[in-house]
């Protein structure tokens, strides 16, 4: 495993519960299961009726909002203690037994977002328009849009309960293959067998030999896998089609436009801009092949560093950097992410089977968030911190909302997230004094905004025409998405990077693409609008910070157009999302002058 020179924070998880064998585990489980019982018992039948009264509606939200946040604890418990080592049988067990409560428990509730649905419209407009139902009106005016789609409660029943043997079950064969091959590798004479992770870290080696064989190796056994991942694909694309057809939503992206409370007009405009603006990616490879001095980039140079090595920042320093930054923008800022270092809210060691990456739990509005990270002391770990920390302050700020109204909706949950990485960033750079260096740091943060911004549209893209077809021309074999693959990648890099051949399988194991259909848009939306966000702050300074923290404390309660249109902009105009992009190309400029 990974050593580090340093002690690093773990989290301290004894305010939910004291470990695996903690008696209270077993009493909410089942005091959680006989309230839910409870509930279908004293509600069920009385909410689609034209007699409904907003107090019994209010009544039944309050206990329905009271029995998730209970539900939520032991489950958010299972899930962390998991994440921090996934190799104890007891642990996993737990995480198991806390997925199963949590079915037993969703079973006595689908009636109710459904009969939400069915409650006759006179009698809605009249109760859902008095005080009494006002804290829950924008959650019940999303369940009446979703209601459009619902089907009947034992249809809808029969799929919950079928769920892990239908797509689930695919998307989880697509992730259990994806972990479990292994990617052959000569080095030094010697044959190696990496996982995934492994290989794709040798794309960013600043030996071309390593990233070549690196990539060939990713492409050979994406192809072994050729047969499964096609099938798999197809599998999903079907079953998505048939319900779809079922829940009477018109093109395959409706539904995910609709559970981010997006119109499909506002995301069309979006992502056409986007395309219209593949040039600055090109522009930018054609920067990066003069400083690599290559004559062509294909895609294995596409992460090669810019500089050599970078300098190891140990965490306490990242520490500081971080609370610098935050409280350089608002001492509020750095007052609200303190405690996650004091208060050990945060796990960052690295340590056998504990899951790779990084993220931010938001438990529930009375309960604070954890961050985890596996840190390794790289600068990109510095800005993984500040990430996740924004994730997390956007979770204390919006903790004044009911659960129903805490998370916010997938386009701008990464706000908060993506505006901390850059005030990192930004003053990273203004503490850096070679050209050199800064040129290293601007260009690491143009491609993780291209991954972000360019390269999730692209998928988006892809996605698009693949449900497409397989829709019109029936089962599609492998060299069918490898081509739309090919095509709506290479369509970024115009003539600066030509994608290889090798290259045109690599779909098969974006696990977002085959799992959770049209996520992508939403990390270019956050993106964009982070970007936007970031320019009226150098407009307005100190003015502006009252107006962002109000942003994010709204959380879920708003949709997307109404939070983005309180702070002055409209998602529905191209030059909303144009002004995002011109940000992207001003750094491209930037990073070119310092080339000289
Ligand atoms: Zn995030």
């Amino acid at each position: 495993m990974i050593q580090s020179a340093e002690t690093l924070p773990t989290w301290d998880l004894s305010d939910l519960y004291s470990g695996v064998d903690d008696p209270r585990l077993e009493a909410d489980m089942q005091a959680g299961r006989a309230r839910a019982e409870e509930f279908a018992r004293r509600f069920r039948g009385s909410i689609a009726v034209a007699e409904l009264s907003a107090g019994h509606l209010r009544a039944a939200l309050d206990e329905y909002e009271a029995l998730l946040r209970n539900q939520y604890r032991p489950q958010a418990f299972a899930s962390l203690l998991f994440s921090t080592n996934t190799q104890d049988p007891a642990r996993g067990a737990l995480l198991q037994k806390s997925r199963e409560f949590g079915s037993a428990v969703g079973i006595h509730l689908v009636f109710f977002d459904l009969e939400i649905g069915q409650i006759p419209a006179a009698t809605y407009d009249a109760v859902s328009a008095t005080p009494e139902l006002a804290p829950y009106r924008h959650y019940l005016d999303h369940q009446r849009k979703l209601a459009a789609h619902n089907l009947s409660e034992p249809e809808e029943k029969i799929l919950v309960e079928t769920a892990n043997v239908r797509g689930q079950a695919f998307s989880r064969l697509s992730t259990e293959i994806n972990t479990r091959t292994r990617f052959r590798l000569e080095r030094e004479g010697q044959v190696q067998e990496l996982t995934q992770s492994q290989v794709l870290a040798l794309l960013h080696d600043p030996d071309r030999g390593v990233r070549q064989a690196a990539a060939e190796s990713v492409t050979a056994a994406l192809k072994h896998n050729a047969h499964l991942s096609t099938f798999i694909y197809n599998t999903l694309l079907h079953e998505k089609d048939v319900l779809d057809r079922l829940r009477r939503y018109e093109v395959p992206a409706a539904g995910r436009h609709l559970d981010n409370e997006l119109s499909g007009e506002v995301v069309e405009v979006m992502s056409q801009v986007c395309a219209d603006n593949f040039d600055i990616v090109a522009e930018y490879y054609h920067l990066k092949r003069r400083l690599l001095g290559l004559d062509e980039l294909t895609h294995y140079d596409r992460y090669a560093p810019i500089a050599g090595e970078e300098e190891a920042i140990p965490f306490a320093q990242a520490q500081g950097l971080v609370l610098e930054a935050f409280g350089s923008f608002s001492p509020r800022l750095a007052e609200m992410a303190a405690p996650f270092f004091s208060k050990r809210w945060i796990d960052a060691a690295l340590a056998d089977g504990k899951r790779g990456g990084a993220f931010c739990a938001g438990i529930t509005p009375d309960h604070h968030p954890y961050v985890l990270l596996n840190y390794t002391s790289q600068p990109r770990d510095v800005m993984t911190l500040a990430h996740e920390l924004g994730h997390g302050i956007h979770d204390i700020l919006a903790s004044r909302n009911h659960l129903l109204d805490y998370y916010p909706v997938l386009p701008m949950a990464e706000t908060a997230s993506t505006f901390g990485e850059i005030l990192v960033f930004e003053h990273l750079q203004k503490s850096l004094s070679s050209p050199q260096d800064r040129l290293a740091l601007l260009c690491h943060k143009i491609e993780d905004t291209f991954a972000t911004v360019f390269r999730q549209i692209a998928m988006y893209r892809f996605e698009q025409e693949a449900h497409q077809a397989r829709r019109t021309q029936g089962e599609l074999p492998a060299e069918k998405f490898d081509a739309l693959w090919q095509k709506h990648m290479q369509a970024m890099f115009g003539d600066a990077l030509k994608l290889g051949e090798g290259h045109a399988c690599w779909w098969s194991y974006i696990p977002h693409i085959v799992s959770t259909p049209f996520y992508v848009y939403a990390y270019a939306f956050g993106e964009l609008l982070v970007l936007a966000l970031y320019a009226c702050y150098q407009r307005e300074g100190q003015a502006f910070v009252e107006k962002y923290f109000s942003l994010l404390a709204a959380g879920g309660s708003r949709s997307p157009a109404e939070l983005v249109g309180a702070m002055g902009f409209d998602i529905a105009s191209r030059e909303f999302w144009q002004g995002g992009c011109d940000l992207i190309r001003q750094r491209v400029e930037e990073a070119k002058k310092l080339a000289g």
